[in-house]
């Protein structure tokens, strides 16, 4: 059976939403962020995070800066509860260039489901902006927004639930799998 995944914005999801962060220092978990992925992580669920960062074409941060604020993420998540990002997926563009992998397209997530073949039945998109939880339905995904944040008032696509932090996110995760794994139970006898 195909591994499932989480499908997670980054900015405003895992970490602070600081705007185009380019250094390391910009770095810093939200509440129960390590928290609620060790909680998955352990229910064998892969962590993928797919991110807009149009700060590189605009010229605000490099490649390299986003991966080095990439690693710092991943030194964190690790120091704190033994998080493992599996792959990370971003997106360079603006708008204006019209590419498919900028959400609220669902690209970066088709990609990561070509690469992996994830299984999209059990996965499930986490984000903080109508354009994430866009981009998860656009996948067919289940859908999680985390509210709370600067962007809580943004209007757009309403996700599935809407949780205070990824911890209270993977609760109602893990909640709704039953149903998810009776079905598949049924269809592997029959
Ligand atoms: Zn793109």
């Amino acid at each position: 059976m195909n591994e499932r995944a989480l499908f997670l914005d980054r900015d405003g999801t895992i970490m602070a939403d600081v705007g185009y962060p380019s250094d390391p220092r910009q770095v810093h978990l939200l509440p129960n962020a390590a928290e609620g992925l060790k909680v998955l992580q352990e229910r064998n669920y892969a962590l993928v995070v797919v991110s807009n960062q149009s700060g590189i074409a605009r010229g605000r941060l490099t490649l390299e800066d986003a991966q080095r604020v990439n690693a710092e993420l991943e030194r964190q998540l690790r120091q704190r509860a033994d998080v493992r990002i599996d792959a990370f997926y971003l997106c360079p563009h603006l708008d204006r260039d019209g590419c498919d992998c900028r959400k609220p397209k669902p690209g970066l997530i088709e990609r990561a489901i070509a690469e992996h073949h994830y299984d999209r039945t059990g996965s499930v998109a986490v984000g903080d902006r109508p354009r994430d939880i866009a981009a998860g339905r656009a996948a067919e995904l289940r859908t999680v927004r985390i509210v709370g944040g600067p962007h809580a008032d943004e209007r757009g696509v309403a996700a599935d639930y809407d949780a205070e932090d990824l911890l209270d996110a993977a609760r109602w995760i893990i909640a709704g799998e039953g149903n998810g794994a009776q079905q598949g139970d049924a269809r592997a006898a029959s």
